[in-house]
């Protein structure tokens, strides 16, 4: 018997990623795969920087892509920065703020906690008040948008509080990165991850990552060697830069990239503020439509996501039940709660390609039909 091929449905893509990538986007990842050391390979990873650059507002040097999802764009950080004894003040109001947690102490770091309720931002107030009463501090670590609620964080307040107080800022972006508002070097940003799969709309498995010279200052003067091999960016950067004499650490994920260029050539194409501004604009007409079906917000107005929109699942209607009709019936995938929001909420991502009127119209749709 001869195994046969997989062929996907077509779905629609709106909970917290991946989300719907742009066919522009599937073709080029159908490219010839040429050598990741070919001459115009290179060229090609060279533009892919500036495109990255743009897409953070950085001039950075140091802004690559880490070969590796998300995740991994956060270990990148923590194994980079963190040494053995070093005290990190780490923001959590969700998910992703604990496993940073996670991610200091297997370091051998010390991670002094703030905690915010989840649905809420990030209180500055009380960042302030853990930097003043751990003056040894060296970093002060937050999530910039927090998939797991939908709530976003005032990231230029709580930097210029970090760098207030000697301390550099780790920064998950990974829903935020075109989705909202992110200015790396006007907020003076230190360590700042994203991912490939959420508003860049490119397929899963790629984490772009920049380090302004102050991350790459303490990166240089480690009295201990990075313990992570493939992470440990003073080698990895020989690879993205090495101006001409770029020697191979590992062998990039040649497609993947093509299909990274290609969603940042259409984000720059379409404009940083044209992409926020369309994610804003998306948010209102999803949010007229729910609120029509008697649907409520877990997250007050202005720290509301765009692009993650998570809301109460109304009383007595099965949550399993509804999400399993969505995807059968209509190809259409919403998000589950996560952690203390698991059976209470959906996530319901505009994120990228993914934001478009046709989708909040299906979406709108088929959540009235499915509740009825
Ligand atoms: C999705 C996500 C991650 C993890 O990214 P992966 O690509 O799934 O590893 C980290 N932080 C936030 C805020 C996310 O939304």
């Amino acid at each position: 018997m001869t195994k046969t091929s997989f062929y996907p449905p077509q779905r629609t893509l709106m909970g917290p990623g991946p989300s719907d990538i742009s066919p522009q986007v599937l073709q080029a990842l159908s490219r010839p795969t040429i050598g990741h050391l070919d001459p115009l390979f290179i060229g090609m990873m060279d533009e892919l920087k500036q495109l990255l650059q743009y897409a953070f507002q950085t001039q950075n040097p140091f802004t690559i892509a880490v070969s590796a999802p998300g995740s991994a764009g956060m270990e990148a950080c923590f194994v980079n920065l963190v040494e053995p004894g070093d005290k990190v003040i780490v923001c959590r109001n969700g998910v992703f703020g604990d496993r940073m947690r996670e991610n200091v102490e297997r370091c051998g770091g010390i991670a002094v906690m703030v905690d915010n309720a989840w649905g809420e931002p990030v209180d500055p107030e009380l960042v302030e008040q853990a930097l003043e009463a751990h003056p040894d501090a060296v970093i002060v670590a937050f999530v910039h948008a927090e998939t797991s609620t939908g709530a976003l964080s005032d990231a230029e307040v709580i930097a210029r509080l970090a760098r207030e107080h000697g301390c550099l800022t780790i920064v998950d972006a990974v829903t935020s990165l075109g989705g909202v508002p992110l200015l790396v070097d006007e907020w003076q940003l230190d360590a700042v991850y994203s991912g490939s799969q959420k508003c860049l709309s490119c397929v899963p498995g790629l984490s772009p990552l920049t380090f302004s010279e102050r991350a790459v200052t303490k990166i240089q003067s480690r009295k201990t060697p990075v313990q992570s091999w493939f992470l440990d960016q003073s080698l990895v950067l020989g690879y993205w830069s090495g101006e001409g004499k770029r020697s191979y650490h590992h062998t990039a994920p040649v497609n993947s990239l093509y299909a990274l260029h290609e969603a940042l050539v259409i984000l720059y194409n379409e404009g940083l503020e044209n992409a926020w501004q369309r994610h804003r604009d998306m948010h209102n007409e999803l949010r007229e439509g729910l609120e029509q079906l008697g649907i409520a917000f877990v997250v007050e107005q202005p720290y509301r996501l765009p692009q993650l929109n998570a809301v109460y699942i109304p009383d007595g209607v099965d949550d399993a039940a509804v999400r399993k009709l969505l995807l059968e019936r209509y190809n259409l995938e919403i998000g589950a709660g996560l952690g203390a929001l698991a059976g209470k909420a959906w996530r319901i991502g505009l994120m990228g390609y993914a934001a478009r009127s046709e989708n909040i119209a299906l979406c709108l749709r088929a959540l009235e039909s499915v509740l009825k």
